[in-house]
């Protein structure tokens, strides 16, 4: 039996892991599991899966969850709450699953518990990848464990073959919804359309990342930072159909790909039970024969700039790539909140980026450092944007 712990169990992701646990109640325990503010599916996740661990956003919450709910053990809320969750409640594998740079406290302290980390919270590792992975020297018996799809499929194809063998990775990208589109057609669009994903069902944010293509930006650093590849091997190719998840060239010229339905059960699933694999009947499976077509093609780099912006943040290091991320999420608010057109989520991030002064993060104080940085560029993006 498993014990899990889900940061982020109200998400896409969240409920996809629920899924997967429902059917097969043999192997797995929900310990604990966290919401910010949908308190009425929290509520029915832990009458269904009677978590001794809860987390959520409101103190008046909390209170409330712990009155009614008298198996719950520990409740916790506001600011540092995801961290204590994560430090205190009794879990084997943690499922990083929050949207956004807020899981970086929380999976800090798993590593030093040494726990398995089932990452899905790519912020995590583009804003703080520098630090975790040192911190991951410190914890060796700490696992981290992709769950991102593009991210499982290279830990899949990277199984079993040195790194001094890797040629490059190749990461797919579906192209997102305005695949094709031109600057004068991206001027215009809505929060409505930036919404609609041709492939994937996911949260909000990440939809609309996917749409500017920040998101394949955020996946090339977190590559960098989860497989030590230098930023020249790394490659973004387009694959419409979002049936190869990403692929690793080997240096003798074979490409090793991972391939499946564009669902996120898989990975997950497969963060749980690496180095094995499992079966469990919410699986879907790949009909060959119906994916008769598999294409590729170079991204429009020039039109979605998410993917330049991100390589440079990455090859520069110390605090850019959190910048990087900071700006791109308040941006991504604003956007939502149709405060700010859709193009000038680049003009925010290149803006940040422009005015950011690196700092280094090679001292003890790295976290801090990140942290600080982070809250700055948020509240410098709102106090320009935010009208
Ligand atoms: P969702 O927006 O669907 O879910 C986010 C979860 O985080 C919800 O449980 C939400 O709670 C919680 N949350 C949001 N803000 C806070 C906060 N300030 N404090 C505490 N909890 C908070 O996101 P996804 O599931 O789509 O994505 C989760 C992560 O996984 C992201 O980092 C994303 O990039 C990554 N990912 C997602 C994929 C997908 O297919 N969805 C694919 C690959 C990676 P509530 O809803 O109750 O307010
Ligand atoms: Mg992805």
């Amino acid at each position: 039996m498993k014990k899990i712990l889900i940061l982020g169990s109200t998400g896409s992701i969240g409920t996809n892991a629920l899924e997967l646990i429902r059917n097969n109640k043999e192997q797995y325990q929900v310990v604990g599991i966290s919401g910010n503010r949908n308190i009425d599916l929290l509520k029915k996740q832990i009458e269904e899966f009677k978590p001794i661990s809860v987390y959520v956003g409101s103190e008046q919450d909390a209170l409330n969850l712990k009155k009614n709910y008298s198996f719950i053990k520990e409740i916790y809320f506001g600011e540092n709450g995801l961290a204590k969750l994560s430090k205190n409640s009794d879990y084997d594998i943690v499922l990083t699953a929050v949207s956004g740079a807020i899981g970086i406290d929380a999976t800090v302290e798993a590593i030093k518990r040494e726990k398995k980390i089932a990452l899905a919270n790519k912020e995590t590792m583009v804003s703080a990848g520098i630090y975790i992975n040192r911190l991951l020297k410190e914890y060796p018996k700490a696992e981290i464990v992709p769950v991102d799809s593009e991210h499982s499929a290279l830990f899949q194809s990277l199984q079993g073959f040195k790194k001094e063998n890797v040629k490059k990775l190749i990461i797919t990208a579906s192209g997102g919804t305005f695949r094709g589109k031109d600057l004068s057609y991206l001027e215009n669009v809505t929060v409505e359309q930036a919404l609609k994903h041709p492939n994937w069902s996911m949260g909000k944010k990440i939809t609309i990342d996917s749409s500017t293509l920040v998101n394949k930006g955020l996946e090339v650093i977190e590559a960098h930072e989860l497989f030590n590849i230098d930023y020249d091997d790394i490659e973004v190719i387009v694959h419409p159909q979002s049936i190869i998840h990403s692929m690793v060239e080997y240096v003798d010229g074979s490409i090793i790909a991972q391939m499946g339905v564009a669902n996120m059960k898989t990975p997950i699933l497969y963060a749980f039970t690496y180095p094995e694999k499992e079966f469990n009947s919410s699986i879907n499976f790949l009909d060959l024969i119906k994916t008769n077509n598999l294409t590729f093609e170079e991204p429009d780099k020039k039109t979605f700039k998410g993917i330049d912006l991100a390589y440079r943040a990455g090859k520069i290091a110390g605090t850019m790539p959190t910048v990087f991320n900071a700006s791109n999420e308040i941006a991504v608010e604003l956007f939502m909140k149709k405060k700010i057109k859709f193009l000038d989520i680049y003009r925010i991030i290149e803006e940040a980026m422009n005015t950011h002064q690196v700092l280094s993060l090679d001292k003890d104080d790295a976290l801090d450092t990140i942290k600080k940085v982070d809250k700055e560029t948020r509240k410098k993006v709102r106090e320009q944007w935010e009208k």
